[in-house]
């Protein structure tokens, strides 16, 4: 299977290729040419199987390079005790008609786990076999949630080295020191004075100087990222579609072979895409519900078929979908068109002017898969409060969202149809703003907060998060803008 740039739809690499390059050289990203198709015995044989295996079964339909053998040990290594529930990914069913998919039960407590634990094994695999000797050195500028998990995802891999740039103002007191403490003999953490568009900006620049890349070959070290818009960050998304399938076929909420919707909290709509993936493959899906927060350019162009970034840039408690460009749509995009120069053509207007208009075809083509919705604030944190005192279920504020806008489609349809709601990162990550909905008044931060919304719930805190406060630690240093390329020179002595 080859795998093809959205923006030229030829000259196609293998996955392997498309996993080190990340982006394409025009810009587009990486897709597969063909998807691959499964039957119901498929999704049969997977019902009774654990997660590691699913994720085998679905991975191998996709990187054909890789061995079952080695495809069995990547997913035995990302998938086991770093994760604080024997499921991996389980499904929380409360009735029959809403089930939660809960994908925080990784090291960092959100989703990104579920792909940034795997994908660092995926990209050292990928480098052997493409006769690489030299040691990849991970970039991110971040803020928040991306740099911990691949921090995390990073940490001890052999052959890697990570450095992550976060804005010394715009990140919460949580997420600095989850990233302050990080352990590893392999990683580097530093702020940078600025917000986060310094640190991308000083990020981007570093991978555009070829002097310094020159440099860096000499020492043995080439740089990669390790982007939401990468292969393979997408492919391990994939399995747990299937995987939430078959758990709600198994705990009889569900017949196999009847349709299931998905509402996924979304910004750069890779979550959601992954599941586009799993319908296109056979699994039964009958609609995605695209949930945003206030910024919904994605409602939007759902509901017209033109994007549109020019809006102002709302700052929300779910910050994960505080997005205005959702890269990922790209390639949804080139999948419904098939159209390479349509889709360059898009995106160079989305780049110059903000905006672009699908075209009657493509929107009636998204519409027919996908509803979009969204909920404010104040709206989702609502929903956190009402679930909570109904059902005794505690929710994020990211989860929050698609939970509100689903319960907000079903009043006006009138009906309930079987619906898996993505869950996307522990409540206890987003104390304040959850005990907040809860009615708890708070004097606390930081760190003390996950401490109070255990003794609030009565619930226990993920362990990662309980033991922060008494972390040591090791990266206190920050820089001003123009030094970071000095910062990775030095830490890649
Ligand atoms: C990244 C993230 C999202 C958005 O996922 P996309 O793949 O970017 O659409 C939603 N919730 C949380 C908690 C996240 O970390």
């Amino acid at each position: 299977m080859k795998y093809v740039s959205t923006r030229q739809g030829k000259d196609g690499v293998t996955a392997s290729q498309a996993i080190i390059r990340g982006i394409a050289p025009d810009g587009g990203l990486y897709v597969p040419e063909t998807i691959p198709a499964v039957d119901m015995d498929f999704i049969r044989r997977l019902a009774a199987m654990s997660y590691r295996q699913r994720a085998v079964e679905v991975l191998g339909l996709y990187l054909e390079e890789f061995s079952r053998e080695e495809l069995e040990a990547i997913a035995e290594a990302s998938y086991g005790d770093n994760f604080d529930h024997p499921a991996v990914a389980p499904l929380h069913v409360p009735d029959g008609d809403t089930a939660y998919l809960e994908l925080w039960h990784g090291p960092t407590s959100a989703f990104k786990d579920m792909a940034l634990q795997i994908m660092p094994r995926l990209l050292t695999a990928s480098l052997r076999k493409n006769g690489e000797q030299r040691t990849v050195s991970i970039l991110v500028a971040t803020s928040g949630d991306t740099g911990k998990a691949a921090l995390e995802g990073f940490r001890d891999v052999p052959g890697t080295r990570i450095m992550v740039f976060y804005p010394r103002d715009g990140v919460s007191q949580v997420q600095k020191l989850q990233m302050a403490t990080q352990e590893g003999n392999n990683v580097n953490v530093v702020a940078v004075e600025g917000n986060f568009d310094d640190a991308q900006t000083g990020v981007k620049r570093i991978f555009g100087d070829r002097d310094f890349e020159k440099v860096l070959d000499g020492r043995g070290y080439f740089l990669s990222s390790a982007n939401s818009i990468n292969w393979g960050r997408l492919v391990p998304q994939i399995a747990y579609y299937f995987s939430a399938y078959c758990d709600m076929v198994n705990a009889g909420a569900l017949k196999m072979g009847e349709k299931l919707d998905f509402c996924v909290p979304t910004g750069n709509f890779g979550n959601i895409l992954a599941g586009w993936y799993a319908k296109r493959m056979g699994l039964p899906v009958g609609r995605f519900l695209c949930a945003s927060n206030d910024n919904n350019v994605l409602t939007d162009f759902i509901a017209t078929g033109v994007y549109d970034k020019n809006r102002p840039f709302r700052l929300t408690s779910s910050p994960s979908m505080d997005i205005l460009v959702s890269s990922n749509l790209e390639r949804l995009l080139y999948c419904l068109s098939g159209d390479a120069d349509r889709v360059r053509d898009m995106m160079e207007k989305l780049s110059g002017q903000g905006r672009y208009d699908a075209g009657e075809d493509l929107r009636q083509a998204v519409q027919a898969e996908f509803t979009g919705g969204f909920c404010r604030d104040a709206d989702a944190k609502a929903e956190i409060g009402r679930v909570w005192r109904e059902q005794g279920y505690l929710m994020d504020t990211h989860t929050a969202v698609a939970s509100r806008v689903l319960r907000d489609l079903r009043e006006k349809e009138g009906a309930a149809r079987p619906t898996v709601v993505v869950s996307t990162a522990s409540p206890f990550k987003f104390g304040g703003a959850v005990l907040e909905a809860l009615g708890a008044v708070t004097g606390e931060t930081g760190p003390a907060l996950v401490d109070e919304l255990a003794a609030f719930t009565g619930l226990p805190a993920p362990k990662p998060l309980a033991g922060l406060g008494k972390k040591m630690v090791r990266f206190d240093k920050w820089v001003r803008k123009e030094d970071m390329e000095r910062a990775v020179s030095e830490f890649l002595a």
